[in-house]
């Protein structure tokens, strides 16, 4: 299933994509308790807003090998967590604006996973059931101040550098897809999850030995190699097999 979340007439509804068709539903998706309305719209009708409006986005670093190496960082033995604000969080199809210009600032293209039920001390058994579903998300980070801070809260947490969307599929093996960005119409992130260091259940697992965690909260699981740098104007594709397309444009 996918669900969207979309604004009409002004009012932010929630909805289930079936094809380019939004069948509305009564109420949030992440409350479990929605029901479908009889109204429904065509996608090109609405403004889709990114799928969740969440209260915490956690983010897993160096999570796949060749990205470790081509950051020249050693292998973490554990997820290594990190917070950035979700006041950075936006929806499929926004723009944003490199706030730092003169700044190396790259895309990341990463798995996302949204929370379902409220999580704490989680097993590798039970962590999945935990899950509402999945999106596509983008690391944005800006190089300089990651390297002038050693920490990444300043550096990922600008306006507009954490895209999510377009919808959360819930129906998915979020350890075996395919995670790929292009930019301006070329590839330069293509892996599968498969090589996460790190896979979802042991992701929640650790986080959840820290943290609890509520519906609509965010984890970024990591991105792949072939990072690189963005330029106004850019236009920005992450695509992840079974859930659809997070497409943002960067302000020229
Ligand atoms: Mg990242």
């Amino acid at each position: 299933m996918k669900y969207i979340r979309f604004e009409k007439e002004g009012t932010i509804r929630y909805g289930i994509l079936e094809g380019t068709m939004i069948k509305e539903l009564d109420q949030s998706y992440i409350t479990g308790k929605a029901k479908e309305t009889s109204v429904s719209y065509s996608l090109s009708e609405v403004t889709v807003l990114a799928p969740v409006n969440p209260a915490q986005v956690l983010c897993i670093g160096l999570n796949y090998e060749l990205h470790a190496k081509e950051q020249g960082k050693p292998l973490p033995e554990e997820p290594m967590m990190f917070m950035v604000s979700p006041s950075a969080v936006i929806g499929d199809g926004d723009d944003f604006e490199l706030a730092k210009p003169e700044h190396r600032i790259d895309y990341e293209a990463e798995l996302a996973v949204v929370i379902g039920k409220e999580a704490k001390n989680l097993t590798r058994e039970n962590a999945l059931s935990h899950v509402f579903g999945y999106t596509c998300g983008n690391d944005v980070s800006d190089r300089d101040f990651q390297k002038k801070d050693k920490q990444y809260t300043r550096a990922k947490s600008f306006a507009g550098y954490k895209p999510l969307g377009p919808v959360i599929e819930t129906e998915l093996n979020p350890n075996d897809v395919e995670v790929k960005l292009t930019l301006n119409g070329k590839v330069r992130q293509q892996s599968r999850t498969t090589d996460l260091i790190h896979d979802v259940e042991e992701i929640l697992v650790k986080a959840t030995e820290v943290m609890t965690l509520q519906p609509g909260d965010v984890i970024l699981t990591g991105t792949p190699e072939g990072v690189g740098p963005l330029s106004p104007g850019d236009r920005i594709e992450v695509e992840i097999e079974g859930i659809g397309k997070l497409t943002n444009t960067v302000r020229p």
